[in-house]
């Protein structure tokens, strides 16, 4: 029998609205995926997708708070609709991706904008900018085979009640189903995968005590505090 170490972690979970919970094993992030926000962030449009991650262990799941990190004065909210993958695979077809989902759900990519602007400045990663413990606010996901896909909707996201963030699921520079086939041939997509796919326009800073709420038409919300 294995000798374990020490007592390797529970498996990070999301729950599902029926009851189960899915068990998450990496989570990739579609970086400037909206028209509008790779303008507010200075970029062309229809670059090709590219991605970063989070560890699992960023999800937080029940609307649980995420604490203020160290090492930023900029903390910025992003909504963004996540896949979540049910069926593995290399390079999927654009025309099969979509069977690949297991369902999905309502995310926050949280982001130390500061520390991002200096990555990008230098040329260096982003993990300590997007990786941060508690990075990754999810909601309750909701399976495909009773939502069906979702291609089009609105994905908003409050502040203390005031709208910071509005787009439509429809505006995605690179769709659900290009956004799997693309990233299945840069490495072989396993079930537990979540895919956060990008964030509208509207992008801002949120303080201590501030009650985040994101809804994506469809899909569900996700909420969190910043504490
Ligand atoms: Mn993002």
């Amino acid at each position: 029998m294995t000798e374990f170490v020490f007592s390797p972690p529970a498996p990070v979970t999301i729950p599902v609205d029926d009851g189960r919970v899915f068990p998450v094993r990496r989570v990739f992030c579609v970086g400037r995926n909206y028209a509008e926000h790779a303008r507010e962030m200075g970029n062309d449009e229809r670059d090709p997708p590219f991605f970063f991650c989070k560890p699992a262990d960023a999800v937080v799941t029940g609307g649980a708070a995420v604490p203020y990190p160290p090492q930023t004065q900029d903390l910025h909210h992003e909504i963004e609709l996540v896949v979540a993958i049910g069926t593995g695979g290399t390079d999927i077809a654009e025309a099969d991706a979509l069977q690949h989902v297991f369902g999905y759900a309502a995310g926050l990519d949280m982001t130390r904008r500061d520390l991002q602007a200096v990555a990008k400045k230098a040329g260096r990663p982003w993990d300590m900018a997007k990786g941060f413990d508690r990075s990754a606010p999810i909601g309750t996901l909701v399976p495909a085979d009773r939502i069906g896909h979702p291609g089009t909707g609105a994905i908003t996201l409050s502040v203390n009640g005031v709208e910071r963030q509005r787009g439509d699921l429809g505006d995605q520079l690179w769709g659900v189903a290009e956004t799997i086939a693309y990233l299945s041939g840069l490495v072989r997509l396993e079930p537990g995968d979540l895919i956060m796919t990008g964030t509208p326009a509207g992008v801002g800073a949120v303080e201590r005590g501030d009650q985040l709420v994101g809804t994506i038409e469809g899909v569900g919300t996700v909420g969190t505090t910043i504490s």
